[in-house]
């Protein structure tokens, strides 16, 4: 077994011999490259490699095989599933991408994007805009994650309703083979059907079965006149009718659709209470029992925009399919609601240790879920606080459970959360849902994976990992178990 301690280990050294002693560190503190973001997960790395082009990927990985070391690809550890940070053997390389971070090229009249893995996804934003064009893929790590870790693990986000997840916004991929060869797949074709779509196959892979080194990116236009409102309903079936008509009357405008129950928002008032204040209902710090955040972007002037949007609020109220609603009337205003949206999250982690279930569902079966779902979990775990929220336009909730109120939480998470993990994603299968909508598998579902997932597609993916990475080098026990491990 090779030696861990880095100036006496070969691999260390081959690597700093072949990509210079600057892109290997080895032996320091290294701690920002072996914890995740939620803290959850705690390694240690053998080395982390931070190559600054594909040919050094390649050769990094190259020098890995001969070694027989599994590589662990990292972009801006933003992931939310564990698959992007070492194990405690001390025995697995980190591979960052951080350092490629070029855009390489922008082709307006192709509206596409070439760029490379480790480019922010804000920057790729930004990039995008500075030319008139819109890449429109939005979340709340956008300042830090990378466009390798959103292509890697097929990240979703807010605005999938129009414009779908980074899968249906990547046209081509450069990838580096476990054992050093470079594919080279960038290409910014809309049509291209010759033989098997090979990109497909790494969107959502969660780095193993290639490391993602560059991407052509698909770009939209602009939006001319973007609104948000905030709308108040009693129940999650009157949302699901507001949907149906926002869908209805708005088209392909409606941009987003998040869904957030009394108790997420009254978190929210609870640890930031300066941010919920205007809102609807929220002054007193009671929110009602459901509320909605919706977007239309069009390329139409404001003015039109903004009578669509009031027009099909106005009659939501008058048929009683909502109680309230409000059109922001400046950009501070629905910036505003979007933090109030995007701070649930933070609330949580705030208020105590929690149990998350990023799970999707068929739109349609969402109020029934909830309703049906929340009793259930109340039988195996009395006082649980349910934090529903999520991109409800996309049939993709996060269905969070916090400690009863006043509970110890850590006690309440190792007594309760096996429980209700099988009450969710039990109902979820029952209804033909996924228990992974858009943050991956990675170590944290991946038992649960093999639970859930039909036998046959289990062996179909584990024969795909068998021929692009036959060593099991390759971020290996992440997504799928391993059959038989090399390390
Ligand atoms: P990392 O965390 O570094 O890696 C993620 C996975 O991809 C790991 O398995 C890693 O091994 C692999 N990987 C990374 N780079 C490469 C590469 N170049 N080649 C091959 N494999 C690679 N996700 C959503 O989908 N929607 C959201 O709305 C959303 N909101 C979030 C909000 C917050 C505050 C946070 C912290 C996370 C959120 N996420 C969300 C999770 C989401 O998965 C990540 O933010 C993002 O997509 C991961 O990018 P990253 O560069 O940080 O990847
Ligand atoms: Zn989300």
């Amino acid at each position: 077994m090779p030696s861990s301690s880095g100036a006496a280990d070969a691999l260390v050294s081959a690597l700093s011999e072949a990509l210079g002693a600057d892109a290997v560190l080895a032996g320091g503190d290294l701690s920002a490259y072996e914890v995740d973001w939620r803290r959850r997960y705690r390694g240690r790395a053998r080395a982390v490699v931070r190559p600054g082009d594909t040919q050094a990927v390649a050769t990094a990985l190259r020098l890995c095989a001969a070694h027989g070391a599994a590589v662990v690809p990292q972009g801006g550890n933003t992931g939310l599933v564990g698959g992007g940070v070492p194990d405690g053997s001390g025995r697995e390389v980190v591979l960052s991408l951080a350092r490629m971070n070029r855009i390489r090229q922008v082709d307006v009249d192709n509206a596409t994007m070439e760029v490379e893995a480790g480019c922010v996804l804000q920057a790729v934003q930004q990039a995008a805009e500075a030319r008139g064009l819109l890449f429109p893929l939005s979340l709340a790590a956008e300042g830090s994650c990378t466009i390798g870790g959103n292509l890697a693990t097929n990240a979703g986000g807010t605005q999938v309703l129009r414009y779908g997840s980074a899968r249906d916004l990547c046209l081509g991929l450069e990838v580096v083979l476990a054992d050093g060869r470079i594919w080279s797949g960038l290409t910014g074709l809309r049509k291209d059907n010759t033989g098997y779509d090979l990109r497909q196959l790494f969107i959502g892979s969660e780095g193993t079965l290639g490391i993602i080194t560059a991407a052509t990116l698909r770009l939209h236009p602009l939006p001319r006149a973007r609104l948000t409102a905030w709308a108040t309903m009693d129940s999650a079936a009157a949302a699901l009718a507001l949907f149906r008509r926002a869908r209805q009357q708005l088209g392909p405008g409606l941009t987003a659709f998040e869904l957030m129950n009394g108790f997420s928002l009254q978190l929210t008032a609870r640890h930031f209470p300066e941010l919920a204040r205007g809102l609807p209902g929220m002054a007193d710090g009671h929110p009602p029992a459901w509320s909605v955040l919706l977007e239309l972007s069009d390329t139409e002037d404001e003015t039109q925009a903004a009578a669509r949007l009031e027009a099909l609020l106005g009659q939501a109220l008058e048929a009683g399919c909502i109680a309230d609603a409000l059109v922001a009337t400046s950009l501070s205003q629905a910036r505003a609601m979007w933090h109030v949206r995007e701070a649930i999250p933070l609330a949580q982690s705030q208020e105590g240790l929690n149990i998350k279930h990023d799970i999707a569902l068929p739109i349609s079966a969402i109020p029934d879920f909830i309703a049906r779902t929340d009793l259930a979990i109340q039988r195996v775990a009395p006082g649980a606080r349910m934090v529903d929220f999520g991109h409800v336009g996309d049939g993709n909730l996060h269905y969070n459970v916090q400690a009863p109120e006043g509970a110890d939480a850590a006690t309440f998470l190792s007594n309760h959360e096996a429980a209700i993990n099988e009450v969710v994603y039990e109902a979820v299968t029952a209804l033909g849902g996924s228990i992974s909508a858009e943050h991956g598998i990675g170590l944290l579902k991946r038992d649960e994976l093999v639970l859930r997932k039909p036998a046959l597609a289990l062996e179909m993916m584990h024969a795909l990992k068998r021929a692009l990475d036959p060593a099991g080098c390759l971020n290996p026990g992440r997504v799928l178990r391993p059959q038989a491990s090399p390390h």
